[in-house]
């Protein structure tokens, strides 16, 4: 593990891409540290009439192209320094994606588990209380990111409403559909990256019938399975914080989705439909076309890189792997497409629907998937070109991207 933290890590890469391009140095300097950040304390009262507090933040990276942008994280190991990272990649990511925002995130240091549902709702309620001044519709904007949903997005919203006095959905993205939301959100981010591999697909040597090792079977991780499974692909392991199973002639995605969906687990599962339990460590090692990542991060690492035997990796989780396990793959050739790229599709629908709230027109599903199916071909053509003019790897092709549609927006 690194001594560095979370955000010079990614300030590493970042720093690294700015060498492909002429730039005043000092213009880099303010990436150093973030905008803003705010550190509060969110008091509730819990069903059984205590009082609890919980540590929450608000980051706000860099608004030089637009508004702030990012999602609302629920786990009991968020740190500021976590949480101010992902706000610096969601400022990369809108940029890689030529989106009119700049980068935020939230959290709150809680195990979402432990609570009731109002007590849930009284936490997220509050967030948005306590955070009222921060957020708004042209400054900046959360979502739903890892244990928040559309549920919470929607009691968030309305409790931005009662405090400015009117409706105000384009605040937050990811409500349902009924308050606001956009059609295709929901898989939007695993749908992207689909699109991505698709579209890569012959570059890449991605063939029909692949076989796939899935990391983390959430919102993003079960989508991805589900259009890969359609597309004629095979899962062949897929795990969540609670195990892994494998079964090497594919997994039956929709039974997968039932039994985690009764028992809480992909391992679940395991004995029935061909598949069996695996060791949750070496999902990443499985014999296999295409690693997904689509759980946490720091999930490849320099202990178990080397191990990887997917000659691709498509990073829908938000740095799954350390600097130094990218090196060790792309000494090894393994390409991976980088998450400021692969995920971006979730921002993306997320804009999309920040949009339809503005013009208060909704867009049918088709012409959801039609400008995100552009978007990413069009974003992944371009890096894909320059990693190979450059011959440097995608994540840095990425960066150098992004990087120069930042400083252009400085000159
Ligand atoms: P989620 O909470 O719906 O799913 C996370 C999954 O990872 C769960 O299945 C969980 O059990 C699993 N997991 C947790 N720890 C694990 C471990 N140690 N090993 C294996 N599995 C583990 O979250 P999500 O929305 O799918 O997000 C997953 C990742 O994708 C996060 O890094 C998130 O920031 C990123 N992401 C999500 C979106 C989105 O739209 N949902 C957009 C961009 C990036």
């Amino acid at each position: 593990m690194s001594s560095k933290t979370m955000l010079q890590q990614a300030l590493t890469r970042f720093f690294d891409a700015a060498k492909h391009l002429n730039i005043d140095p000092t213009i880099l300097e303010k990436w150093e540290f973030p905008l803003e950040t705010t550190h509060a304390r969110l008091t509730i009262r819990m069903d059984d009439g205590s009082l609890k507090s919980f540590r929450a933040w608000r980051s706000r990276n860099d608004d030089t192209r637009g508004p702030t942008k990012g999602g609302i994280r629920y786990h009991q190991s968020v740190t500021a320094d976590e949480v101010e990272t992902l706000a610096f990649l969601m400022t990369i990511k809108c940029a890689v994606v030529n989106l009119p925002f700049g980068g935020g995130k939230g959290g709150v240091q809680i195990d979402p588990l432990s609570l009731s549902k109002t007590e849930l709702e009284r936490l997220s309620r509050r967030y948005v209380q306590i955070f009222s001044k921060v957020i708004g519709p042209n400054r900046d904007i959360p979502a739903p990111d890892v244990n928040t949903n559309a549920m919470i997005m929607a009691w968030m919203a309305n409790e931005y409403d009662s405090i400015v006095g009117e409706v105000t959905p384009a605040v937050i993205t990811g409500k349902p559909i009924s308050l606001g939301g956009s059609l295709g959100r929901d898989d939007a981010t695993a749908r992207g990256g689909y699109y991505l591999l698709e579209y890569l697909a012959k570059d890449l040597g991605f063939t029909p019938g692949a076989r796939v090792a899935i990391q983390g079977f959430g919102n993003a991780g079960s989508h991805i399975a589900q259009l890969l499974e359609s597309a004629g692909h095979k899962v062949v392991a897929v795990s969540d914080s609670k195990g892994a199973i494998g079964g090497p002639t594919g997994i039956d995605i929709g039974q997968l989705s039932l039994a985690k969906e009764r028992n809480g687990s992909v391992t679940s599962l395991a004995g029935a439909h061909g598949t069996s339990k695996i060791a949750a460590d070496e999902l990443v090692s499985v014999d296999c076309d295409l690693l997904v990542l689509a759980a946490m991060e720091d999930m490849v690492h320099a202990g178990n890189a080397a191990n990887v035997k997917a000659p691709i990796i498509l990073e829908l989780a938000n740095s799954p792997i350390t600097p130094e396990a990218d090196e060790i793959l792309k000494n090894r050739g393994v390409v991976v497409i980088p998450d400021i790229l692969a995920n971006a599709g979730g921002v993306t629908v997320s804009y999309f629907e920040w949009v339809q709230n503005r013009q208060g027109y909704y867009w049918p599903i088709e012409d959801i998937h039609a400008r995100l199916k552009t978007k990413m071909e069009e974003e992944g053509a371009a890096i894909w070109a320059s990693a190979k003019e450059k011959n440097i790897t995608l994540r840095s092709a990425a960066y150098v991207h992004a990087l120069s549609r930042l400083v252009d927006a400085i000159y």
